[in-house]
């Protein structure tokens, strides 16, 4: 039985074409500058967001904590969401690795984090205090897509603060063939952004940290203090430059799926959240755990929670979700 796999976007399979891609690669060492694969991958990803430079990482929490540590000294503070993957999933790492202080806030219902409430928690110049120095934003957040005005409004208020703004960008793409734009749109507005090639964009590992020559100087010496500089890497990012230019534009297909999946739900009687990317929402309750097993003997793989979230790809067609809609619907009776 195939598996109907909804529990993240991480889970997809390389391509066929994406594997060639990686058999084709042309490689060298990374570590020394030498790898095409990577330095074409770099280069790619920079010019098209609008960078003078970017710097290619295993993961999302290597290329985030790069970002902050880079922009961050010791005793340093960013400002960032209670629920950002920077501050909550990412196992403290700015704080342990960079002793840069999180000063979180409770985020908006939209994903973003509220400008007054933003400003409020920027430090005076006071001994007493930790030196605010950034603000990192996350797009998409859990699903949701902030507003380009809003993105100018929150890079105005940086500005007249002389914070760093940086971006999770994890899920970049999606926001960018949510809304209709050029990427460049969103990042225009950000002093760094890590994109995560291993999510919808469907590469098998890999993350890629945009930002200036010298940020980036400064990301590559603590990519390789933290284990991160690769050799032979260019077979992976063979992978992210094929996802790039192959696996972006079908971003909407896996968007159309997640809407046509909130609706069926929400139509027998679910509560759903509105779906605005990849991510649909479903209060399950106490029966979170029951609905798991139910429908993993359909052959279809969900996470247990109470607020389920159920995320779309590369690896999810349009007859899964009805698949998946026949389960649900089983289920409620
Ligand atoms: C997955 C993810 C990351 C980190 O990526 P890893 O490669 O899993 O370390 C960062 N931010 C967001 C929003 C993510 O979803």
């Amino acid at each position: 039985m195939a598996v109907i796999d909804l529990r993240s976007d991480t889970v997809t399979q390389p391509t066929a074409g994406m594997r060639e891609a990686m058999l084709a690669a042309e490689l060298g060492d990374d570590v020394y500058g030498e790898d095409p694969t990577v330095n074409r991958l770099e280069q790619h990803l920079a010019f098209e967001l609008g960078f003078a430079s970017a710097l290619f990482v295993p993961t999302g929490t290597m290329s985030n904590l790069l970002g902050l540590m880079a922009h961050c000294a010791r005793g340093d503070e960013y400002i960032v969401g209670q629920q950002a993957h920077t501050y909550k999933y990412e196992g403290g790492g700015a704080a342990v690795l960079g002793s840069i202080q999180p000063q979180p806030i409770e985020g908006e219902a939209d994903g973003s984090l509220g400008l007054d409430k933003v400003e409020a928690a920027i430090k005076q110049d006071d001994f007493h205090f930790a030196h605010t120095r950034l603000l990192a934003l996350e797009n998409t957040m859990q699903g949701k897509v902030l507003p380009l005005d809003y993105l100018a409004a929150a890079r105005a208020l940086t500005l007249k603060h002389g914070l760093a703004l940086h971006l999770d960008g994890a899920r970049l793409y999606n926001a960018a063939v949510r809304q209709g734009v050029a990427a460049r749109e969103i990042t225009r507005h950000f002093d760094s952004v890590s994109v995560c090639l291993s999510k919808g964009l469907g590469a098998p590992v890999g993350s890629v940290l945009c930002g200036s020559a010298e940020m980036i100087g400064k990301a590559r010496r603590l990519r390789k203090m933290v284990g991160g500089g690769m050799r032979q890497a260019g077979v992976l990012a063979a992978a992210g430059l094929y996802a790039l230019e192959h696996q972006v534009a079908r971003l909407a297909e896996d968007h159309a799926n997640a809407e046509r999946l909130g609706a069926a739900l929400s139509e027998l009687g679910y509560g759903v959240e509105p779906v605005l990317s990849n991510m649909v929402y479903v209060q399950i309750g106490e029966r979170a755990g029951a609905l798991k097993a139910f429908c993993a003997e359909r052959g279809i793989r969900l996470s247990a929670a109470p607020r389920l979230r159920m995320v779309t790809h590369l690896d999810v067609s349009a007859d899964d979700i009805e698949q998946v809609i026949q389960a649900f619907a089983a289920f409620r009776r």
